[in-house]
């Protein structure tokens, strides 16, 4: 496993939070803002999620102590989604009553479609206490997701695009990459014109173009939107995209767990392992 982590650092901000802090200022001085992910899913100990939960407030004071330009991003099956909805959201309510505190964000994940309703039915439910301290992630490859994005507008709420990382049958999800990025397209262009600054999260080169261009063409100001993209992908677009005016955040996941999160990321892609050898010794 040590020799994997090697290469999962290419992905993973290390395993402590000083390893997130350090990433997080580089990417700062870059002007790149951070979502810090404490890695973790599917926790089914009552205990350690609390737990892991309590390390969500430390992470809120660490970001604050530093003067990071960072949020937070967490999955609710760490959180103990799998204990029970009511025990997962007082430990969420908890994290989100600190951002509040702080004027910070806490950022949903969005994980698989089994957990899909239930994770926007929690959201909504902090959300309503909660508006500008809590935003959800909504996934372009599952068919319901042009009216989650309606129902989010609707509200009000902040909507991280992405394409969607889990395996999903073909019931819930296009099966074919052409029309989980026809649905981005539309999607994401619905959010630039009426959500509420969407995070427009993905690596896809040509989409974010259609981005800029989309944007231009309609007088969407740069500041009523973001990029996001992962630690480790893209790093001069990322750059490229802070150095040009636009906002960009990256999600930094670290800690013990990293495990499943790296694994994503290498099936993801074919080329993902041969790409982890040949970049990263060239920084
Ligand atoms: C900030 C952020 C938050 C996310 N949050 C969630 C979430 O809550 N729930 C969820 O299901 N998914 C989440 N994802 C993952 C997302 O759903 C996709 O799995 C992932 O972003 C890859 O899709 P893509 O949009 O980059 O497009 P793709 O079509 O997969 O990739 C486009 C290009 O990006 C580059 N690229 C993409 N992935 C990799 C990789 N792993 N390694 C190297 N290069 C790569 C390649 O150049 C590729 O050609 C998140 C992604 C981002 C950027």
């Amino acid at each position: 496993m040590s020799f994997l982590l090697i290469f999962a650092k290419r992905f993973v901000a290390g395993e402590t939070t000083d390893g997130a802090v350090e990433a997080t200022k580089a990417l700062n001085a870059q002007k790149v803002r951070a979502t810090l992910d404490i890695l973790g899913e599917n926790v089914e100990s009552e205990a350690q999620a609390a737990s892991l939960a309590d390390d969500y407030i430390r992470l809120l004071d660490v970001i604050k102590e530093h003067g990071l330009d960072a949020n937070v991003s967490l999955k609710l099956t760490m959180m103990g989604l799998d204990v029970g909805d009511r025990f997962c959201r007082d430990n969420v309510e908890r994290i989100v009553q600190k951002a509040a505190e702080y004027d910070n964000f806490v950022r949903v994940d969005m994980e698989g479609s089994a957990y899909t309703q239930r994770t926007l039915d929690l959201f909504y439910d902090m959300y309503k206490a909660h508006p500008n301290n809590v935003g959800i992630v909504i996934q372009s490859y599952l068919y319901r997701s042009e009216k989650d994005i309606e129902d989010a507008i609707a509200a009000g709420a902040r909507v991280r695009l992405c394409k969607g990382a889990y395996k999903e049958p073909k019931e819930v999800a296009f099966p074919e990459k052409e029309d989980v990025n026809a649905s981005y397209v539309k999607l994401m262009k619905r959010l630039l014109s009426a959500g509420n600054y969407p995070g427009i999260a993905t690596h896809d080169e040509a989409i974010i173009e259609q981005a800029f261009a989309f944007a231009k063409e309609n007088n969407i100001a740069p500041d009523r939107y973001e990029f996001q993209m992962l630690f480790g992908i893209r790093r001069d677009l990322q750059a490229k995209i802070a150095q040009d005016g636009f906002n960009m955040r990256t999600y930094v996941p670290f800690g013990k767990a990293w495990f499943p999160y790296f694994y994503r990321r290498m099936r993801e892609r074919k080329e993902n392992v041969l790409f982890v050898m040949k970049n990263y010794f060239k920084g």
